[in-house]
């Protein structure tokens, strides 16, 4: 039933300053969720129009506003709730339906976990046309609180008080947050203090649109295992007045910070870290360890965010790999070379790849940290240097790959399939990517197991493992 009420008003960006707006008719349609997107809207369905909308669970029913069309797809936002999900809770972040950066704040964990299992299952099968028997989806048991690197913007609000926060969905507008229910608790302190010590040194925060003010962002890291934070200030301007007095202050308010880094980020971009950083106070890097194995963590590097859910991701991967020591394992898309010198405690010799230089470099300085000295990491692309291996005919027993979002590619697949390792498990965060990549491996390998763990709880992302055999 469509039914054209209101007006409401589209706004079109010219650039940062001018915007046309024109004045449209409301569309209002009447529906049912009858299932979910793999971004987490509720869908419900019109003919052959398909409606997406933010914050409407599972057989819920509901009046919506038509917002926008994209690729075919029509968003919305519920005007009216006709009828209410039980599975419906109160959520813990006042903001999370302005913010954008969780979608599952308002249903119950369990319904969530199903979506997650569901969302593997489902994509295995749209995409790799494979039906598998997906396990339930590991979780939390408490999903919050969780995430141990926060980096926020900072901006004025009207009152020109500094304001720290998430950019709203498609926009550069701060939607201010003082403390993030799925953040590390000792975050929320420790930006309140800076803001606070901010003002008092009059200390600007960033404007994006002049590109004047001193402090863009704040990055903080937490160890979940030692009593170690680092705050990395990143700055559009290559060292600000009172500086050392600042961080002074900074460390007298919170003592619990270890080091403060300066970050120098003056290009006009929306990445966060500049490439020039000095450390201000301490060593420049925290402590972390993962399955009794230690990792210095720098402002740059790669690694997990969260730290509890890591583990058991880790420590189910190593189980799926029944390793030994005579196994040579390879880990590549490696990062800071955590799952291969996790492995690497239990066999004769572990090879990594990783693209990143830095991350080469702490990798390296964690195997010393752990004095592990059959760990090898090369910085290279993996592809090449997968194929490289397959040229030398190199024997490799067990494969790890964990590659970014948009998974792996035909070369490193083809040079797998001649490597012939045993067993390999492939972690993923996209399991559309990972479905793609499996159409290739189960030429010749038989799919063992697919356990989707849950390393961001409330948001829609879901981490998945699968351990897969050559066939025989
Ligand atoms: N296994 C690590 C990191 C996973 S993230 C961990 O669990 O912490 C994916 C990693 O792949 C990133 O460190 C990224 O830099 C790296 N990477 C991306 N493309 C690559 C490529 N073509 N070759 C090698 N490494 C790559």
């Amino acid at each position: 039933m469509i039914d054209n009420r209101h007006f409401y008003y589209q706004f079109i960006l010219i650039n940062r300053k001018t915007f046309i707006m024109i004045v449209m008719k409301t569309t209002i349609i009447k529906g049912k969720c009858i299932d979910y997107s793999t971004d987490g809207y509720g869908i419900i369905k019109q003919g052959k129009d398909i409606y997406f909308v933010s914050g409407l669970f599972l057989n819920e029913e509901a009046e919506v506003e038509f917002l926008y069309s994209r690729n075919g797809i029509n968003y919305g936002k519920v005007k009216t709730l006709i009828t209410k999900s039980s599975h419906r809770i109160v959520p813990k972040c006042p903001v999370c339906t302005a913010c954008g950066g969780c979608q599952f704040q308002q249903l119950d964990y369990e319904s969530e976990l199903a979506f997650k299992t569901k969302k593997v299952k489902d994509t295995l099968k749209k995409i790799a046309h494979i039906d598998f028997d997906v396990k339930d989806t590991l979780g939390m048991k408490d999903p919050y609180y969780y995430r141990n690197k926060i980096q926020m913007p900072l901006g004025l609000d009207k009152k020109k008080k500094i304001i720290s926060g998430f950019y709203k969905a498609r926009s550069h507008e701060i939607v201010p947050i003082d403390e993030c229910a799925i953040e590390d608790r000792r975050g929320g302190h420790i930006l309140k203090s800076i803001k606070e010590l901010m003002a008092s040194f009059h200390i600007e925060p960033y404007d994006e649109d002049r590109r004047s003010g001193i402090i863009r962002h704040i990055l903080i890291r937490t160890s979940k295992h030692y009593d170690e934070v680092m705050v990395v200030l990143v700055c559009n301007v290559d060292n600000f007045p009172s500086k050392n007095n600042f961080v002074k202050e900074i460390i007298k308010a919170c003592p619990e910070i270890t080091t403060v880094v300066e970050n120098i980020n003056t290009r006009d971009t929306n990445v966060i870290l500049g490439e020039k950083e000095r450390v201000l106070y301490g060593k420049g890097f925290i402590k972390d360890s993962l399955c009794g194995v230690n990792f210095k963590i720098s402002a740059k590097s790669f690694y997990q965010i969260n730290p509890e859910m890591t583990e058991i991701l880790y420590s189910t991967a190593m189980s799926y790999a029944n390793l030994n020591k005579d196994l040579t394992v390879f880990d590549a898309y490696s990062g800071i070379g955590t799952i291969g010198l996790i492995a690497s405690k239990s066999v004769k010799e572990v090879l990594s790849v990783e693209i990143i230089k830095e991350a080469c470099f702490d990798a390296k300085n964690n195997a010393k940290l752990n004095n592990f000295n059959n760990f090898t990491i090369i910085n290279k692309d993996a592809s090449v240097y997968a194929s490289e291996l397959a040229s030398e005919k190199k024997s490799i027993d067990v494969l790890f790959m964990d590659p970014p979002r948009k998974g792996s590619d035909e070369i490193f697949l083809s040079s797998v399939l001649m490597l012939k390792p045993k067993i390999i498990i492939y972690i993923s965060c996209d399991p559309a990517t990972l479905s793609r990549d499996l159409i290739t491996l189960t030429r010749a390998y038989d799919i063992n197991i697919v356990q989707p763990v849950d390393l961001f709880p409330r948001t829609y992302h879901v981490e998945t493992v699968v351990c897969l055999s050559l066939k025989q």
